[in-house]
């Protein structure tokens, strides 16, 4: 191994280290930070040793596409609001997925004119195959998940008539495609003598092979590399006319095709209805859930890059996307009590709560509060949990809410956060939003920590969370979206303060019967201008 390639491989080795220790430091939010920058020195380092390499031919294109991506990728970043990290994931991922599909059918078409690798190897076209069908699944489900969490959709489930079976369907073409990428047959061109095939096995292909093509009126050079694809047939490639062919000896005549992109260019169109139709049955609720699995996707289509490009450390990178997206998706699953197949194919979320339901639960039995009486409720309290919800982010309430929880405890309070699995819009939300008002992490509790401290806690204030503290989860009945995901039990506790601006619906889009228990109180209002009235409040009593 030359001296350069070695330190190459040595770079892309550290770079991996890298990635990995960034995803551990990751795992805490102490070590997160560290973690985010290991991670990115391991990328910078990847990215570099990536730029020397020889088979990069023209540094404008990929100074042009960093620019642009570059440009694309800051302005999302910056201005997308908290809220829409969700979208702004899905648009990453898919671009991810998109960007892996069309760059595994750039190398294809450059090894079909013979340039850069010598031969068409089965690994590499049934990886190019593999990575393109996955990352146009990515690309076209991930851009349906954005509509729908953009709202630009219908967040509910599009369940068109034999979607399963189409689904299928798509899946053999998809397959049927790929097999016939792999072995190449395309189109036909003409047969030839027999003659020819005892000079393909030798080394003097090119006279018989020549002779034929001069027959077809068809022109050989003088450079070919033959590579043997099995009994009887050999890939021929004209590196200096930029063509590839594939020839077989059957029935003592030869016949000649013309090696195309064209079944894997169908295959990734195929792919990308694939995947559109995968995600639309999926309502708004589950897209969480779907994101994750479709950054997975994205991963394994840059694992299948990387076998492609021979590039070890795209392999590790995408093998880490594709490992932790699968993790997150099962823990997901879990904290729902679903199961995956159920998310992807069971079109959960049709049923959404009319008036007339609403009314049925909330008539007569809401009861409503000022800030002033529930900041004498919480006065008198030795604990207090907080459980916020999607909420909290809208009105960016986190710094009101640290503000009353350090009033709280300068009276002697207990106080912890009650933090759901799927609370907010993304994994995490929470603890982003309360880690940025620098809540100490202690006190936030997970969900099954909390839960059997309910009934000792004298209030509960929810704010901003509605499906994640909603008590017809414990239902068995499926039309209910949410129906056997673990929920909060806040409802066990003594005294319940629910802080919303109305008695409108969360995601999943059905009615909360917590908000008419005979121990819940609403607080409506905006979540921050609540917290600070209550923080007054407190002050002045
Ligand atoms: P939720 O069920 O969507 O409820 C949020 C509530 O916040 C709404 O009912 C809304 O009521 C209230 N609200 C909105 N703006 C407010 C403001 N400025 N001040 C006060 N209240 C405000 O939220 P959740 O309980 O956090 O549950 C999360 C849901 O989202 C679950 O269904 C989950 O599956 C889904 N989801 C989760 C993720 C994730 O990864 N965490 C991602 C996507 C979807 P008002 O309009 O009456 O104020």
């Amino acid at each position: 191994m030359p001296k350069e390639e070695a330190l190459i491989k040595l770079i892309y080795l550290t770079a991996a280290v890298l990635f990995i220790l960034g995803l551990k430091g990751l795992s805490h939010p102490r070590t997160a930070v560290r973690g985010n920058l290991l991670a990115s020195v391991g990328m910078l380092l990847a990215i570099v040793a990536t730029l020397t390499d020889h088979r990069i031919v023209d540094f404008r294109i990929i100074i042009a596409g960093f620019v642009v991506g570059g440009l694309f990728g800051s302005l999302l970043a910056y201005r997308a609001p908290m809220t829409a990290m969700p979208q702004v994931v899905a648009i990453f991922n898919g671009l991810g997925g998109g960007a892996s599909a069309l760059a595994v059918g750039a190398a294809f078409e450059e090894a079909l004119k013979g340039e850069w690798i010598e031969e068409i190897t089965i690994q590499f076209s049934s990886s190019a195959a593999a990575a393109a069908l996955i990352g146009g699944v990515a690309l076209t489900g991930s851009a349906v998940a954005f509509l729908k969490l953009q709202g630009w959709m219908t967040e509910k489930p599009i369940l068109l008539p034999g979607r399963h079976a189409v689904n299928i369907l798509l899946l053999i073409i998809c397959i049927g495609l790929s097999t016939w990428h792999v072995l190449g047959y395309t189109p036909f061109l003409f047969t030839a003598p027999v003659a020819a095939a005892d000079g393909l096995r030798g080394g003097v292909v090119a006279d018989d092979l020549r002779q034929s093509f001069q027959q077809q009126g068809l022109e050989l050079s003088a450079e070919l590399h033959v590579k043997s694809l099995g009994e009887n047939q050999w890939q021929i490639t004209d590196a200096t006319k930029k063509d590839t062919f594939v020839v077989r000896l059957d029935a003592g005549q030869l016949t000649i095709h013309d090696r195309s992109a064209l079944p894997f260019w169908i295959m990734v169109g195929v792919a990308s209805v694939l995947g559109i139709l995968l995600v639309i049955p999926i309502g708004g609720a589950d897209m969480p859930v779907v994101i994750s699995l479709l950054n997975a996707y994205s991963g394994l289509a840059a694992a299948g890059h990387g076998w492609v490009l021979n590039n070890s450390v795209l392999i590790v990178a995408g093998s880490l996307v594709g490992a932790a997206g699968f993790i997150l998706t099962a823990l997901m699953c879990r904290a729902m009590n679903r199961s995956l197949a159920n998310v992807m194919f069971a079109g959960v979320g049709m049923a959404v709560s009319t008036q007339a339901q609403a009314d049925d639960i909330y008539a007569g039995r809401v009861k409503s509060a000022s800030p002033e009486e529930v900041a004498m409720l919480m006065d008198g309290a030795r604990r207090v949990v907080i459980a916020p919800g999607y909420g909290l982010a809208v009105s960016q309430a986190q710094y009101a809410i640290q503000d009353l929880t350090k009033l709280l405890e300068s009276r002697g309070v207990e106080v912890e956060f009650a933090i759901h699995p799927v609370a907010g819009r993304m994994p995490g939300h929470m603890n982003v939003l309360l880690a940025e008002a620098n809540v100490p992490y202690e006190k936030l509790k997970e969900m099954d920590e909390i839960n059997p401290t309910f009934r000792q806690t004298d209030v509960v204030l929810v704010i901003g969370a509605n499906d994640v503290v909603n008590p017809l989860a414990r239902e068995a009945d499926p039309s209910i979206p949410i129906a056997g995901m673990p929920i909060l039990e806040v409802d066990q506790a003594r005294s319940v303060v629910i802080i919303k601006r109305s008695l409108a619906p969360g995601f999943a889009g059905i009615a909360n019967p917590l908000f008419a228990a005979d121990n819940a109180l609403m607080l409506f209002g905006d979540a921050k201008d609540m917290a600070m009235r209550l923080s007054a409040a407190l002050k002045e009593s």
